[in-house]
């Protein structure tokens, strides 16, 4: 379609989303950003967090990622991420349960040492974000 920017989410494992944007927001990690068509060519390393793009009918979609980074194009962008899921691929249990865990590892982590108080709020982060799109 001209006039709009090809956008593709992909993990190690799947092509997630592969759709024409209008425009696409990610959280870089110097803050969110905006691309639209004709952007200027960049490269950043992204935040966890949601991913939301406008397609070519005007509706928008959210996109969960997390350990990713972004190469935007004047007509394309491309996210490649540790991990990316569309709400609907979502399993909330899954998310509710693993946010259960990470609370309690940083709990430990006030009394113990040897508790590895990033990697818990990375995946409390992760399963904060998860729970968010799916809307649970
Ligand atoms: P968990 O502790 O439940 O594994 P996590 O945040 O550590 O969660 P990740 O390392 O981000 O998981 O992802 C590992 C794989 O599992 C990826 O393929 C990811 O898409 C998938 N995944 C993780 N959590 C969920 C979820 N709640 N629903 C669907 N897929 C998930």
């Amino acid at each position: 379609m001209a006039g709009s920017i090809r956008l593709e989410v992909v993990t190690p494992e799947r092509s997630v989303v592969s759709a024409d944007a209008q425009m696409v927001v990610a959280p870089g990690i110097q803050g969110e950003f905006g691309v639209l068509v004709g952007h200027t060519p960049f490269l950043t390393t992204l935040k966890t967090g949601i991913v939301r793009y406008t397609d070519s009918g005007g509706q928008e979609h959210f996109v969960f990622v997390s350990g990713g980074f972004a190469e935007a194009l004047p007509d394309k962008v491309t996210i490649l991420a540790e991990s990316a899921e569309i709400s609907d691929e979502i399993d909330l249990t899954r998310a509710k349960a693993a946010l259960e865990r990470a609370r309690k590892r940083l709990e430990e982590a006030n009394r113990q040492e040897g508790i590895d108080r990033h990697r818990a709020k990375a995946a409390l982060e992760r399963a904060m974000f998860r729970i968010s799109l799916k809307g649970g």
